[in-house]
């Protein structure tokens, strides 16, 4: 388990669990996180994940993973696997491992149970006449004509549901509540369907499958939760919730409590959105370092503390909000200012020649790994006649203000010692090809001259050392806050074309080898990356950017 340091900030839920303690209402608390295995988790589930599990460690309690696996149809054994490894992944361990499906008898128990009562019913009204039955939010709905079926008859045909005598549509089994409910989810909701299909956890077996409030309710009290929290959008479907419970023989009856989604701007996050993206390529999988998926974020450099920190900051409330992408983006930023070390890389390569260093010589220069952190160590970074520098540090015929290299000008070599520009050297289309430059010997870190000061202070890889690298500048996916706010125009047209950018022959201080896939760095001067957990060898290392050193999006949406 984790043990971040951020305080406590506003969260409603966790003051309940706390007074339910304190009361001696429950010893220990039960909380689950119940993902539907038919997509990737992204970092709104996170926000769930860091909530159920966060809780429950706090409190000596335990939470579930449940797979809610009610709908064969969307699901797979793939998209479970790939939840499991994304939630321990984010730093928690569950208690137990459950799956709604390894409660189907006993909801089919508990649904004969409603039938003999009189609590449920089988209809054979089709589809169409269901709908138009139901009423609307003003007009109360009428009972179907086949409400009031005997138990006998109820029995027997559910019976003959799960056999798999009807085909799929055919009827369905519902509740008997009201029809005439002001709240529309208890107007005789559905509660299990035909469904001819495989399921692939239990195959064959089942003809008929829960609905999910359902299925729902009764796993959390088969579980013992205690406080099952769900998204806002379940509010109205409490009440269900509760009579379901109500009328079964419950073990228990877990409280349920809404909360706000987690909502971020500049991204989409429906998985039938997200989906949509994967398989009509619009982005490279799930993982793809632009999506908001667990497996994207990761894979762009995003740490799992800075996700964890992230929601403690964003706290738990009923208010829906959306959260600026820059907000998230500074959960990284500080992490890795904080914790990566720094390396040198020149994106647009441009050669200097240092004239007065001797031919064919060079030496390796200790520089600290973090500028704040003497424990983070040093690394070596090899110096020769030759470095590369950026194309945009140097400038022929400059602004006023530009303090970085020109034609007689003075500037800093990070880590090494002062230079000169005395010549330009220009290919046969006037682009510069060459700088000439002096250095001077006097001005090296840890010599009396060190101090001498100059305005501008540049990075630079030594061209006998430096490593190529393709490097992958990621940016936001889409070009425009919400991209859904429109409903005239598919949120497609917003996505940034800019959004991926790449550059195949960068160069690198050679340091760079000995990283790990995953591991980041700070790029002085040029922003954070991390070593492409799948592309990168070390003949040919992909660094992706995992955010830019500011926010360069702040001000252009003010
Ligand atoms: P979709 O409707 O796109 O399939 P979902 O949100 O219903 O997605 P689930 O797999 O059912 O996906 O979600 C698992 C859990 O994560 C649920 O308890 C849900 O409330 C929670 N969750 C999903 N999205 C968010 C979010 N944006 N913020 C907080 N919790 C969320
Ligand atoms: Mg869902």
């Amino acid at each position: 388990m984790n043990n971040d340091q951020t305080p406590n900030v506003s969260n409603f839920i966790r003051n309940i669990v706390k007074r339910d303690i304190e009361s001696g209402k429950h010893d220990k608390i039960v909380t689950r996180f119940p993902p539907e295995p038919n997509g990737h988790l992204h970092i709104g589930h996170a926000k769930s994940i860091c909530l159920n599990f966060g809780i429950a460690a706090e409190f000596g309690g335990a939470t579930n993973l449940r797979f809610d696996d009610t709908n064969p149809l969307k699901e797979s054994e793939d998209f479970a696997r790939a939840i499991m490894h994304d939630v321990r992944w984010l730093g928690f361990e569950w208690n137990e491992l459950r799956h709604a499906s390894d409660y189907f008898q006993q909801l089919y128990e508990y649904a004969v149970h409603l039938i003999s009562n009189g609590k449920a019913y089988v209809d054979s009204q089709d589809a169409e006449a269901m709908r138009s039955s139901r009423g609307t939010l003003k007009e109360a709905g009428t009972n179907s004509p086949f409400r009031d079926r005997t138990v006998e008859e109820n029995l027997d045909l559910f019976e003959r549901m799960k056999n798999g005598e009807f085909a799929d549509g055919k009827h369905v089994l519902r509740a008997r509540i009201d029809m005439a409910s002001p709240n529309m989810n208890l107007r005789d909701p559905a509660i299990y369907r035909i469904r001819k299909v495989s399921h692939h956890r239990t195959g064959g077996q089942w003809n008929i499958y829960p609905m999910y409030d359902w299925a729902h309710g009764i796993s959390d009290a088969i579980e013992g939760i205690t406080h099952s929290l769900c998204t806002l959008e379940f509010e109205d479907h409490r009440p269900l919730y509760d009579w379901f419970l109500e009328n079964i023989p419950a073990q228990c009856h877990p409280q349920q409590i809404e909360f706000a989604r987690g909502n971020l701007d500049f991204t989409v996050m429906s998985k039938r959105k997200l989906r949509q993206l994967v398989e009509e390529e619009y982005v490279n999988g799930w993982d793809d370092p632009r999506m908001p998926t667990i497996a994207g974020l990761r894979r762009r450099g995003y740490t799992a503390r800075s996700i964890r920190t992230f929601w403690k900051e964003a706290g738990v409330s009923k208010a829906e909000s959306i959260i600026p992408m820059g907000v998230l983006e500074n959960a990284i930023r500080n992490d890795m200012n904080e914790n990566a070390p720094r390396l040198m890389a020149v994106l647009d390569p441009v050669k200097v020649v240092l004239t007065n260093y001797p031919e064919g010589e060079s030496e390796i220069l200790e520089a600290a790994s973090h500028p704040q952190k003497p424990e983070m160590g040093s690394r070596s970074v090899p110096l020769g006649r030759e470095i590369w520098i950026e194309r945009g540090d140097f400038m022929e015929d400059p602004p006023r203000k530009f303090f970085r290299l020109r034609p007689g000008g003075e500037v800093r070599l990070r880590n090494a010692f002062i230079i000169q520009c005395n010549d330009v050297i220009k290919d046969s289309e006037g682009k510069v090809a060459e700088i000439h430059c002096e250095y001077d010997p006097d001005s090296r870190s840890g010599l009396p001259g060190a101090s001498r000061k100059v305005k501008g202070t540049i990075h630079w890889v030594s061209v006998a050392h430096g490593v190529r690298a393709e490097i992958r500048l990621y940016d936001r996916l889409f070009n425009t806050a919400n991209p859904l706010a429109d409903k005239q125009r598919d949120y497609l047209e917003f996505l940034n074309p800019e959004s991926l950018k790449i550059i195949m022959d960068a160069v690198v201080e050679p340091a760079v080898n000995d990283a790990q896939p995953g591991e980041f760095f700070q790029f002085e001067r040029v922003g954070y990356f991390c070593v492409d957990p799948y592309s990168s060898s070390s003949a040919q290392p992909v660094l992706n950017r995992t955010v830019s050193l500011r926010d360069s999006w702040a001000k252009l949406n003010r």
